[in-house]
């Protein structure tokens, strides 16, 4: 039979912006997207672009920018790489998110380095070029790239990411490329319904740039109507089986299911001529279903500084429902702000600490609300109410444990203070500083966990990998001492020599580890540190 010549499999992108809005939750539909996709059994991978000038996202406030998220080659990235991970079985790495500080940098080095040959060098095309070439990178290794460009469409700053995928289209073949644009329908109460105008206007400004999008999502806070959809397919040029809705959920892990629901995964696979079979979403399904049908709820103490509580614990948060989803109860977080639990105990925040049946303190930065979280540490201890301290949380343990256990009445930490004896001092080259990049031990590092403890049993593992963002270490000159008394160092990294998880004899479950769990929990498959604490909290049921 004269069979047509196989068409090589090529290589699919799929370039998603936004648009009227920012924070509609890019992100988290391109996540969800990836989600589907992937287990339709295609390879995936994701890349974030951003627009703004920095180029070390490390540096960028928390409260400004939300969360630091840390991947295993110890890259500070955007918090949407943590909405990648969660979503995908992905490990991302520095070449899943780049900003536009990046790509000038190396523009001018390569400048610098004459590698220009004297050309005027300009935004086209050199450097849309950069944005393209490292788009390619991040889609060597798999069949479909997710790139979603941060910002809103109309921003100054987006314009050479539109132009780069503009042109990227033309170089792989428009058949391998796919634009989906996300926008927000607001509902104005006078007129009683949702407006498309400003959606329609956002995708009028991306087809004078030349960007057709092939799908559109649209956020809103109900329900869109059928003739809504008409309307946009009307005026944005595009069939109406190609405009779909993202209203707004009760919980992040709803989305893939409702977008499953209204077919987009099948839709974008159609558009870009990849036949697979259907995905296999059972432990999404499975996830929603915990999500709704909660047998109880167990209430968790968070421990922090106020303006830190609310902005910056992102993938903390999720890892802490990952665990109340896996165990199915319903997680409530109780927010602590540290300083208060410094004064009488009289106050809001010492009734919020005694309702908690579990109490977490997490990573941080600086002296502000320390002793108030070391009162919440000796809380734990001794009234025996399940303890999770993450990095500056562990830290703080093993000094409220030298002062309060192993009469070192002095302990501190070399962060807070010169004087006094440092049960966690600065290791050499790590100096100090704050938060700011540089010198912290960034990113996965093995540790071993010894056998019959907690933490073993946790993980039910001898070697584990865990990620870094921190400059201080355990004073290993204390350990025999803390010892002695009953901590329990649990987890170690032999190479360096350095403790990474200390536990306590005599307590249900008080644990303390000096990397960052939360950035390797998926709802999927929640970490263990996280869903045996939520279930240790849920033992312990305290009068609320
Ligand atoms: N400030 C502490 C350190 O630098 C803890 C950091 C953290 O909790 N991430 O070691």
């Amino acid at each position: 039979m004269n069979r047509p010549a196989q068409k090589k499999n090529n290589k699919k992108y799929i370039f998603i912006t936004g648009g009227v809005a920012s924070s509609l939750g890019k992100g988290l539909a391109a996540a969800s997207l990836a989600c589907l996709l992937e287990r339709r059994g295609i390879k995936i991978n994701m890349l974030k672009m951003d627009p703004y000038i920095n180029v070390d996202p490390g540096t960028m406030s928390p409260t400004q920018h939300g969360e630091v998220f840390v991947t295993d080659d110890g890259a500070e990235t955007d918090l949407d790489l943590g909405h990648y991970e969660r979503f995908t079985s992905l490990t991302l790495s520095r070449k899943s998110n780049f900003t536009t500080g990046q790509v000038y940098l190396q523009v001018i080095e390569n400048e610098r380095e004459g590698k220009y040959l004297g050309k005027t060098v300009q935004v086209v095309p050199h450097i849309t070029n950069e944005i393209k070439r490292r788009i390619l990178v991040a889609a060597k290794d798999c069949d479909l790239l997710l790139g979603e460009i941060g910002g809103t469409v109309g921003d100054i700053e987006s314009q050479p990411y539109l132009e780069a995928i503009r042109q990227f289209a033309a170089d792989v073949g428009p058949e391998n490329v796919l634009y989906i644009h996300l926008v927000l329908l607001p509902y104005i109460n006078a007129a009683g319904e949702l407006k498309t105008k400003p959606a329609q206007h956002s995708v009028k400004e991306l087809r004078s740039l030349g960007l057709f999008p092939d799908v559109i999502i649209c956020r809103s806070d109900r329900e869109i109507e059928p003739s809504i959809y008409e309307k946009l397919s009307l005026f944005c040029n595009l069939p109406k089986e190609n405009v779909f809705s993202s209203i707004d959920m009760d919980s992040i892990y709803k989305v893939p299911m409702n977008f499953h629901r209204q077919g987009i995964d099948e839709k974008i696979t159609e558009l870009l001529g990849m036949w697979t079979g259907r995905p296999d979403i059972r432990d999404v399904e499975k996830v929603v279903h915990n999500i709704e049908h909660p047998l109880r709820e167990v209430r968790i103490g968070i421990v922090g500084k106020y303006t830190e509580l609310i902005e910056s614990y992102k993938s903390l948060d999720e890892a802490l429902h990952h665990g109340a989803i896996f165990n199915q109860l319903k997680l409530v977080p109780l927010y602590i702000d540290a300083e208060e639990l410094e004064k009488d105990t009289d106050s809001p925040s010492w009734d919020a600490l005694r309702s908690a049946q579990g109490i977490l303190v997490p990573g941080g930065f600086g002296e502000r609300g320390t002793e108030g979280k070391i009162k919440a540490i000796e809380y734990a201890r001794t009234k025996k109410v399940p303890y999770f301290g993450i990095c500056l949380g562990m830290q703080l343990a093993m000094i409220e444990f030298a002062r309060h256990v192993a009469n070192v009445k002095d302990a501190n930490s070399e962060e807070f203070s010169s004087k006094g004896s440092h049960v966690i001092h600065y290791m050499a080259g790590q100096s100090e500083g704050g938060s700011k990049g540089g010198t912290m031990r960034l990113g996965a590092y093995a540790c071993h966990l010894e056998k019959g403890t907690l933490a073993h049993k946790v993980y039910g593992s001898n070697e584990i990998s865990e990620r870094h963002r921190h400059r201080l270490e355990v004073n290993n000159k204390f350990i025999e001492e803390l010892k002695n008394k009953g901590m329990v160092i649990s987890g170690v990294n032999k190479e360096m020599n350095l403790v990474e998880v200390i536990e306590l004899e005599d307590h249900p479950h008080f644990i303390g580890c000096q990397y960052h769990p939360e950035f390797k929990s998926k709802p999927f498959s929640p970490h263990p540190l996280f869903s045996t604490f939520i279930s240790a909290s849920d033992k312990n049921q305290v009068q609320k």
